[in-house]
């Protein structure tokens, strides 16, 4: 793999079989398996300065290893994802735990038996607690917006404490909406946990962190013969999508098209914005040897920060005397502003303008949009890699 930066004169599309644009994990993982299983050759454009996409993190001024987009941790229960992955990486053994400060009480989230008897006591806690057994067992999720619906006055008292706490000022802070007006898929990606499991993403049987950092094991995808990789490349400046046919550098592409970025981007927002939710990250390092006991703290009854994370907690970097930490402030992105569109807004209404962007390249055999925004979803990354693997099958499959 060579990297590049920016597009040589000499660039000639005609040379590759495919062109990726975006080198995140949709972009990487299908221009690593068609390069390995069709033998394409595979142009991966990249506007940015670095690959990985939002995963990428790198050393900061006081050489510790920070996420440049916002805390990443692994996890997935999909073995297919995993085994692909572990081509490219080993894995730490961490384990992502997250602390609620509730009124400045930690309290594990998401919301289980410890929790709760730090909520409510230990008596009436674990009186809440055997409720909750009863009504949905043990070791299960419950989503807020499920427990709420429940008419018992003691699961009502959970339901209220919790939504109260854990959800509806930290919700306002991230979308600018409540729990209630929300998808509630989004609120149900943290259900409340009936167990003792404290992690944040309990009973997923693969979690850590990659040992050597995510943008060296996009470093070890990209690594193929027959790839090449071009950052600092808007490819909007070379891709033109007609009604028939896909141009590149002015000419009619044969080949595959992978396209991982906004879809609204490719036509000038012309039927109007996809709306998102943006983010300011604020960093900063501090003369401690460590700031919060562990890798996330969630400020759910306070602050304009949702939360703050620790990177040397999640990373097990070990640097005396120092530690860096990130705070982050959400409010709309603004198209055009150069804010980054880090959270597509789940509602009917933006799935229907998503859809008819849609609709104008799904006559494209050749184009295929791929990835959190180009499919205006709400991916972790373990999603992405399979729905990248999905399309790369298909791929490979009409060129057999
Ligand atoms: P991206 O990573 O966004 O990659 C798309 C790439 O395409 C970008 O690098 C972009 O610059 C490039 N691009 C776009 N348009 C163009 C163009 N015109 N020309 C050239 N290049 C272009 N997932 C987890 O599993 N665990 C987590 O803990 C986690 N934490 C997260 C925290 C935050 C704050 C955010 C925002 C996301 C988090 N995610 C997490 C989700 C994860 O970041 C995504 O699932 C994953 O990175 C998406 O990969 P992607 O390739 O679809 O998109
Ligand atoms: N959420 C909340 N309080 C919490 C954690 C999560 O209200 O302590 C809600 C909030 O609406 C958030 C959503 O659940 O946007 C999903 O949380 P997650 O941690 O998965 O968000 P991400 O890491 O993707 O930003």
């Amino acid at each position: 793999m060579d990297i590049t930066s920016g597009l040589p004169e000499s660039f000639n599309p005609a040379s590759y079989d495919m062109i990726v644009v975006g080198a995140g994990y949709a972009g990487s993982v299908c221009a690593r398996r068609l390069a390995e299983s069709a033998g394409f050759r595979v142009a991966v454009l990249e506007r940015r300065g670095h690959i990985a996409g939002n995963a990428y993190d790198c050393t900061d001024e006081a050489g510790i290893l920070i996420h440049e987009y916002g805390p990443h941790i692994y996890h997935t229960f999909d073995e297919r994802v995993h085994n692909f992955l572990s081509r490219f990486t080993k894995w730490t053994d961490y384990q992502h735990k997250v602390l609620a400060n509730i009124h400045g009480t930690l309290m594990p989230v998401p919301f289980n038996h410890t929790s709760l008897k730090l909520a409510f006591g230990e008596v009436r806690g674990e009186e809440l607690y055997q409720k909750l057994v009863e009504a949905f067992g043990e070791n299960k999720k419950v989503p807020i917006m499920e427990l709420r619906k429940k008419n018992d006055p003691d699961l009502q008292e959970v339901a209220d404490y919790v939504y109260e706490n854990v959800f509806l000022y930290y919700t306002m802070k991230q979308w600018g909406q409540t729990p209630d007006e929300i998808d509630p898929s989004v609120t149900g990606r943290v259900p409340i946990f009936i167990g003792d499991d404290d992690r944040y993403f309990p009973q997923a049987p693969f979690q850590g962190m990659p040992a050597e950092g995510y943008t060296k094991l996009f470093e070890h995808m990209l690594d193929h013969d027959l790839i090449d990789v071009y950052v600092n490349v808007d490819a909007r400046d070379i891709l033109e999508i007609t009604d028939t046919n896909v141009h590149v550098c002015g000419k009619c592409y044969g080949g595959e098209i992978i396209y991982t970025g906004p879809l609204d981007e490719l036509f000038n927002l012309d039927l109007g914005a996809l709306p998102y939710r943006t983010l300011d990250m604020v960093f900063e390092t501090l003369d401690v040897d460590q700031y919060q006991p562990v890798g996330t703290v969630n400020y759910t009854t306070s602050e304009d920060f949702t939360r703050i994370t620790e990177f040397k907690n999640m990373t097990g970097q070990v640097v005396p005397g120092k530690t860096t930490i990130m705070k982050e402030y959400s409010h709309a992105f603004e198209p055009g502003s150069g804010q980054t569109p880090y959270y597509a807004i789940i509602d009917p209404e933006n799935q229907a303008l998503y859809e008819r962007y849609l609709e104008r390249v799904q006559n494209l055999t050749n184009f295929h949009p791929v990835g959190r925004l180009a499919e205006y979803r709400y991916y972790d990354m373990d999603a992405v890699t399979a729905s990248a693997l999905d399309l790369s099958d298909e791929i490979i499959a009409t060129h057999a």
